[in-house]
């Protein structure tokens, strides 16, 4: 039983409360055209990461991977410098962000590349891989290439017993994700279905939650597409149907002008406006616990 962070082995009882989907460092420009998507703001987000340390986080699961810019150098600069604990991903995005090397090579490939930096680590660096992650779906779709990554995500879990995250996009395809996943045997347990917040919708959380997924409230304080007060409504009707041990929570922050200094909401944001809500609507402290330590420590943990 183990999870392996930048600063390598960390213990039980050390993971702490642990915002489930971030990016510390991102650069999806170069499909995306905006120059707001090279996030590489990183000295504010060292200041951001010694704020939220400071007010009781103490782990980041960092889900930038293959093609999105995933840098160790930077993720091992801000631990140093913020002392916030960071939990590292292997694996690829989506479609149209997925690299040559995901395109061109034949899915086994994919399979042990996976498998390699969840057991020795990631090229020469000795630090290890933690989870499979985001790997993505389009919107209402699962391309030919998704499915292929799928289908690797999916084999090196199996080998592994490493947990997988995703990404929908605006919340659609997660039933389908599952049901592919399921395909392959994968135990969902092991699954946490992405940006489910950007469609809430009742009936399709309920079908998530009864296969044994966990969903991820992850954009929180992003209300382009849900209030907060949507949020606040739908994790308060999972935790009422029995579901609170397949909740976590993160914001997903992608952009620098995300960030509080460029006028943005920044990482404290969860802990300052949103948990304050779910305390007004009557989530008692032992299940924010719960959704931020409890559950994230038995997804990330491995059975080795
Ligand atoms: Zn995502």
């Amino acid at each position: 039983m183990a999870i392996y962070g930048i600063g390598g082995e960390i213990r039980p009882g050390q993971l702490g409360k642990t915002y489930m989907h971030e990016h510390l460092y991102l650069d999806l420009s170069r499909i995306k055209g905006d120059p707001d998507t090279h996030y590489n703001a990183t000295d504010l987000v060292i200041e951001e990461m010694k704020q939220l340390k400071a007010k009781g986080i103490s782990t980041i699961v960092e889900v930038t991977n293959h093609g999105m810019g995933r840098d160790l150098e930077r993720m091992q600069r801000i631990v140093k410098e913020s002392g916030i604990q960071v939990v590292v991903s292997t694996g690829f995005y989506k479609d149209p962000f997925l690299p040559a090397a995901a395109l061109s090579q034949p899915v086994g490939e994919l399979v042990k590349m996976m498998i390699r930096e969840l057991d020795e680590g990631i090229e020469d660096s000795g630090i290890r891989a933690q989870l499979i992650g985001e790997i993505g779906t389009s919107k209402d779709q699962m391309t030919e290439m998704e499915a292929k990554v799928f289908e690797a995500a999916a084999r090196a879990h199996r080998e592994t017993g490493a947990a997988i995250s995703t990404h929908t996009t605006l919340g659609t395809y997660a039933l389908e994700q599952l049901e592919f996943f399921k395909g392959f045997g994968v135990d969902l347990e092991k699954v946490v279905v992405g940006h489910v917040d950007l469609r809430c919708d009742v009936e399709t959380h309920l079908r998530i939650a009864q296969t044994g997924a966990t969903l991820a409230f992850d954009t929180i304080g992003k209300v382009n597409y849900a209030s907060d007060e949507a949020r606040v409504t739908h994790i308060k009707g999972l935790i009422e149907r029995g579901h609170v041990e397949q909740v976590v929570l993160s914001q997903d922050l992608t952009r620098k002008s995300h960030l509080k200094e460029n006028g943005g909401i920044g990482y404290c944001y969860m802990l300052e406006e949103f948990l304050p809500k779910l305390r007004a609507a009557g989530v008692k402290e032992t299940e924010i616990q719960q959704m931020l330590e409890n559950n994230p420590y038995r997804i990330l943990d491995r059975k080795e």
